[in-house]
């Protein structure tokens, strides 16, 4: 029998190895910026074109690199970072193994122009597929400019692999997050699809935590701070009261390495035990210094897990450091900032003009944990708009001239015999009301989702949305992902009636809504619709889902009395409706009990 076992081609085991380092464009944003970093940049650019398919390119005025360097840098196991196997147990720069550049280059098409401060001329080198196809001199600057190109050109089922722009977009952006909250002394921009949507200047790590993620965390943040023999721990965690619903900004460096530990996570978390409710979670930009030998990073081909030598201690300390920053955060809320030095790198738009000094309100009364109960106020405003009010014959009439979509609705074919009026709220839940041949149960909060999703609809298809002045304009702070997200939405939250505006490119004012929405926790709608506009990719997904979500906040709760006029409205507008029988998320607004069927009950 012949031998069977073959060496695969290099192109092929590149490839693979690949896999493993080059998952999606963020994968490349997070090597190519460590590459920067490690190259000493003080300065360093990313751009990215279509959410990083067609292109992730990272410039940066460090080191540069040599001829013979800039050819050698793309073999695998190229690195001028370790020599030995002991030097990976004592790692202080990103990269290490000398990997990111040959899986690049295997599953792109790549060019690079680079130079030192020595040299007077630099070297562009153009490769594909691990090819060199083109090498030469060119005058550039000194630094290092890497660009990848059409990520899986030739790996068409890796690249069929890949979600929608939103979410790489989202995850590339998590990525420069991590190492721009790494290195606050550097200089950031991320350009996408030709606009600067961040810009960073070196700082410190407050400024950097409000330059990404918005002024509002100003207030937010309290210092950490413990120097112990086994580690030293320094950042910020933030205020009880702005914990949130959905896990926000929780970030780990250990040696200046982003990492993911639960571990870590849960030390934080119990430190808040009694002044958070379990489903709000805490915000924190933490950092852990320590003996690199005393860590073990290498657990994880993305590393990004980790590995302690002293569990216990750290956790331990971690866990005391978090509780006496809360602490005294609460015997005295003055904080150690200088309000100057975050000032001066605001949008400059901002900076002209005298300044006033900031306002500070405090609401004495403000409890994190009280939950607003808006609904009460809401339904002292008419339900449901009157003009449209039907009786029970005119509605029925209108069924019986409808088409077939509406065969199954089990009462359009019934004469009438439901007397408006004849309403009974059980449960404060379920409207139930008598037809011809039995009874309807109807669920409220779905009935008035369906009835909201179609107006919604006719909203946004006419642009007929009506939206109220509000008292006080609300002030939404975003983080630099969301906003360039929210500026997308504009159009479609105008016509919906919930006027928004761009104060600057971090911050939005809601200064109107429609008039069900009035007493909305506007900020908290915010979020979800950010989640779910995310989450889809066409532009007709995302309206549809933005729709079905302001329907679903904001229709009727179950749980909530309502009067005899209200329920009849809400009927009447139900059944006025193209498609009464299922609510925004497809369960049934209502079911029918027969009189058969309850006849059979008593058999
Ligand atoms: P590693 O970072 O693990 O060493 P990479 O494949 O990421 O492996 O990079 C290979 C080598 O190329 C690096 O060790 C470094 O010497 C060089 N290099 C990569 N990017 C840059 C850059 N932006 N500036 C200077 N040198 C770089
Ligand atoms: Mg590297």
């Amino acid at each position: 029998m012949s031998d069977i076992i073959r060496l695969l081609p290099d192109s092929v085991a590149n490839q693979i190895a690949a896999g493993e380092v080059i998952q999606r464009p963020a994968s490349a944003v997070k090597e190519l910026l460590e590459n920067a970093i490690d190259a000493g940049a003080d300065s360093i650019t990313l751009i990215i074109k279509d959410a990083g398919r067609t292109l992730v390119q990272v410039i940066d005025n460090g080191s540069g690199m040599s001829v013979t360097d800039a050819r050698l840098c793309w073999e695998r196991h190229a690195t001028s970072k370790i020599k030995s196997s002991d030097d990976l147990f004592a790692i202080k720069t990103m990269g290490f193994r000398g990997e990111a550049l040959a899986s690049i280059a295997a599953v792109s098409q790549v060019e690079m122009k680079t130079r030192r401060p020595q040299d007077d001329i630099g070297v562009s080198i153009q490769i594909e597929a691990s090819q060199v196809i083109k090498q030469e001199f060119v005058h550039c600057n000194v630094g290092t400019s890497i660009s990848m190109k059409n990520l899986f050109f030739n790996v068409p089922v890796r690249r069929n692999f890949l979600k929608s722009n939103p979410v790489e977009y989202t995850h590339i952006l998590e990525e420069f997050y991590r190492v721009a909250l790494a290195n606050p002394a550097i200089t950031f921009s991320l350009i996408n699809n030709n606009a600067e949507v961040i810009k960073v200047k070196s700082g410190n790590l407050r400024q950097r935590v409000v330059g990404l993620f918005g002024m509002d965390y100003n207030e937010r943040l309290i210092p950490i701070e413990e120097q112990t023999s086994i580690v030293h721990i320094s950042g910020f965690v933030c205020k009880p009261e702005f914990a949130r619903k959905k896990r926000g900004e929780q970030y780990f460096f250990v040696n200046g390495r982003f990492i993911k530990s639960s571990f870590l996570n849960h030390a934080i978390v119990s430190a808040y035990k009694d002044l958070l409710p379990d489903q709000l979670h805490p915000g924190y930009f933490v950092f852990l210094e320590m003996d690199p030998k005393q860590v073990d990073i290498n657990i994880h081909p993305t590393k990004t897990e980790i590995k302690f030598e002293d569990e216990k201690s750290i956790y331990a300390i971690l866990r005391s450091a978090t509780q006496r920053s809360i602490g005294r955060f609460n015997v005295s809320p003055t904080i150690d900032f200088d309000q100057e030095a975050v000032l001066s790198f605001l949008p400059t738009s901002k900076m002209e003009g005298p300044l006033t000094a900031p306002a500070i309100t405090v609401n004495p009364d403000f409890n994190p944990f009280h939950t607003q109960t808006s609904r009460t106020r809401q339904m002292e405003m008419p339900l449901i708009e009157r003009n449209s009010a039907k009786n029970w014959e005119s509605l029925y009439q209108g069924f019986e001239n409808r088409n077939s979509k509406l065969d199954e609705l089990p009462i359009q074919t019934e004469s009438v015999n439901l007397n408006s009026g004849v309403f009974f709220q059980v449960n404060d839940t379920y409207i139930i009301s008598r037809v011809k041949s039995g009874l309807i149960i109807i669920d409220q909060h779905l009935a008035h989702q369906r009835i909201l999703v179609e107006r919604l609809e006719t909203m946004l298809n006419n642009h007929s949305g009506v939206s109220q002045k509000l008292m006080f304009p609300v002030l939404i702070n975003l983080a630099a992902a969301d906003a360039v997200l929210v500026s997308e939405m504009i159009p479609a939250l105008n016509a919906l009636g919930i006027e928004l505006h761009t104060v600057d490119n971090l911050n939005f004012q809601i200064t109107a809504v429609a008039p069900y929405m009035q007493e909305s926790d506007l900020e908290e709608l915010m979020d979800v619709l950010l989640e779910e506009y995310k989450a889809s990719s066409t532009l007709e997904s995302k309206q549809r889902a933005l729709i079905s979500k302001i329907a679903v906040r904001t229709a009727i709760k179950r749980g909530q009395t309502l009067q005899l006029s209200e329920m009849e409205a809400l009927v009447n507008d139900l059944f006025a409706c193209s498609q009464p029988q299922i609510s925004a998320n497809g369960k049934p607004t209502y079911i029918r009990l027969e009189t058969a069927e309850i006849s059979k009950r008593f058999e």
